[in-house]
């Protein structure tokens, strides 16, 4: 009787072991260096356009025609001045945290046509700081 239980014990034992041994990993970050553009809510940098009715709608791509609720990311949330980012979400899936010198910590929460692998579009609050932002290739602290 003795022994089983000590058996048991070991089994006890190895397995916590093991389960610490499994345990994931803390996000570690990343230095990457990506091409970095900026982009608002406003129909140029979003790709919409208001039908006869007056309503937004998308003016290409495969949702052309249909609503666009503007100032929305592709991940559903209110695209906010200084967090949204949109990257290749292949790359950088929702989520992801960024932070971009000059710019500050963000989240991937959008997509876009044009951007992709190591492109990223930084959201801001008037079409104006988009284009001031212009073009930047930047070494970016990406925690997954
Ligand atoms: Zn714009």
């Amino acid at each position: 009787m003795r022994i089983v239980v000590s058996v048991i014990g070991l089994a006890f034992v190895a397995l916590s072991l093991y389960g610490c041994a499994t345990r994931k990993p803390f996000s570690k970050s990343e230095f990457i260096t990506l091409e970095t553009t900026g982009y608002c809510k406003c129909q140029k940098c979003c790709g919409w356009k208001r039908n006869l009715l007056m309503q937004p709608v998308y003016a290409y791509g495969p949702q052309k025609g249909q609503k666009k609720k503007i100032g929305e990311t592709a991940s559903g949330t209110k695209a906010k001045p200084g967090r949204t980012i949109a990257a290749d979400t292949n790359v950088f899936p929702f989520g992801t945290k960024m932070k971009i010198p000059g710019y500050g910590w963000g989240v991937v929460e959008d997509r876009g046509g044009a951007i992709k692998g190591g492109k990223i579009d930084l959201f801001f609050r008037t079409h104006q700081q988009a284009l001031e932002w212009g073009r930047k290739t930047l070494t970016v602290e990406v925690v997954r």
